[in-house]
C-alpha cells in the first residue's frame, strides 16, 4: 500500500483535532498522536472515517524523547516503503504563573512538551522527508511566542523557541525539499482557553471575537500542500489582528 501519512502530535482535541480532519480531507492517512485522552482521540478517528479519510491512533508523550524515538522508530520499520511527509508540532499546555511564584514543574513541563517534543518528534522524522526529497513540518507556536504574554514566562520562551527552530531547520532543509514554517495563533476556541473570560477578552482582538480550530486547521492545510512549497521558515500569525 502507498498511502501519505501525515502526523499531528495533540491531534485528540482542539486545534490538533481540526488539523487532523483537515489533513485527512487532504488524503492523508494522519497518525492522531495524544498523550493521554484515547475517548478523545477516538473521536477525531471517527470524524475522519465518517468523512471517508483514513487514520490510525499513535499515542505517545511528546516530552519523552526515548519513547517518541522508539515509537517512531517502530512505525518506519513496519512501513518500509513509505515515510512521514508531513509533521505537525501541535502538543503543548499551558501552565501560567507569574515569573516570581513560577515553581520548576511549570516551567519543566511546558519547555519539555513544545520545545523539546518539537525537537524529538522533528529529529526522528527529518532524515525521511531530506532523504525522500519532500516534506512539510508545520509548528503550532503562538501570539505570546511572538510578543511575549505576562504570566506566562515559561509558554512564551517556549513557542519562542520553537520559532527559532523552524527558522535555523528551514535552512537546513530547503535544498531537500523540506519546508519548515511555524503558525502562531492567537485567542482559538478549545479547552486550554476555556477558563479564559472571553467576553472580556475578546475585545483586545480586532476581529472582535475568538478564532476556530477549523480556520488554524486551513491554514495549517494551505501550508502542508504541493502550492506552499515556496514558503519556509516563516511565522504566520492567525489571530484576527492581535
Ligand atoms: P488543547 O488543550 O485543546 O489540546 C492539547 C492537545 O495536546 C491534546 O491533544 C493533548 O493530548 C495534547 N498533548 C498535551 N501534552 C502532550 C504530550 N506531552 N504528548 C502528546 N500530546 C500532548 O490545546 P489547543 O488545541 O488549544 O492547542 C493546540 C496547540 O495550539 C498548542 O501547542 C497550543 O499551545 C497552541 N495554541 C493554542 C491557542 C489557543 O488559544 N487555544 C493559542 C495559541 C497557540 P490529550 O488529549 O491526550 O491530553
Amino acid at each position: 500500500m502507498n498511502n501519505k501519512y501525515a502526523l499531528v502530535t495533540g491531534g485528540s482535541r482542539g486545534i490538533g483535532r481540526a488539523i487532523s480532519v483537515q489533513l485527512a480531507s487532504q488524503g492523508y492517512c494522519v497518525l492522531i498522536n495524544y498523550k493521554s485522552n484515547e475517548e478523545e482521540a477516538q473521536k477525531t478517528l471517527e470524524i475522519i472515517t465518517a468523512n471517508g479519510g483514513t487514520a490510525e491512533l499513535l499515542p505517545f508523550d511528546v516530552a519523552d524523547g526515548a519513547a517518541v524515538e522508539k515509537i517512531l522508530s517502530e512505525w518506519q520499520a513496519s512501513h518500509e516503503d513509505e515515510y512521514i511527509a508531513v509533521l505537525v508540532n501541535n502538543a503543548g499546555i499551558r501552565k501560567d504563573n507569574l515569573m516570581f511564584w513560577m515553581a520548576d514543574e511549570e516551567w519543566n513541563s511546558v519547555l519539555d512538551t513544545s520545545l523539546n517534543g518539537t525537537f524529538y518528534t522533528t529529529r526522528a522524522l527529518v532524515k525521511y522527508m531530506m532523504n525522500k526529497k519532500f516534506g512539510r513540518i508545520i509548528n503550532i507556536v503562538s501570539i505570546s511566542g511572538v510578543t511575549g504574554m505576562a504570566g506566562q514566562t515559561n509558554y512564551s520562551a517556549a513557542k519562542a523557541g520553537v520559532i527559532g527552530l523552524t527558522k535555523a531547520l528551514a535552512l537546513e532543509s530547503i535544498k531537500k525539499r523540506v519546508t519548515v514554517n511555524a503558525v502562531a495563533p492567537g485567542f482559538i476556541e478549545t479547552d486550554m482557553t476555556k477558563d479564559l473570560n472571553q467576553d472580556e477578552l475578546k475585545k483586545l482582538v480586532p476581529a472582535g471575537r475568538f478564532g476556530k480550530a477549523e480556520e488554524v486547521a486551513e491554514l495549517v492545510g494551505f501550508l502542508a500542500s504541493e502550492k506552499a512549497s515556496y514558503i519556509t521558515g516563516q511565522v504566520i500569525n492567525i489571530s484576527g489582528g492581535l
